[in-house]
């Protein structure tokens, strides 16, 4: 069985996903408390203007962690 051939990359919503510049994690059980970001909050559900709380980096340069 290999998940690839489900033939999409849409992170799940109980994916950590890790900043690509500072490698720092966001990982949705914990939430974001500098954004106020309430524990159980995916990182799809994220506001749009959500960025990194360790190096400001947007969104799109977060990459989704394997488990
Ligand atoms: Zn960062």
């Amino acid at each position: 069985m290999s998940f690839e051939n489900f033939g999409h990359t849409e992170t799940s919503d109980d994916d950590c996903m890790e900043c690509g510049v500072c490698w720092s994690v966001y990982d949705p059980v914990e939430g974001d408390p500098v954004w106020q970001i309430p524990p159980g909050t995916p990182f799809s559900a994220l506001p749009e203007d959500w960025r990194c709380p360790n190096c400001d980096a947007p969104r799109p340069r977060f990459m989704r962690l394997g488990k």
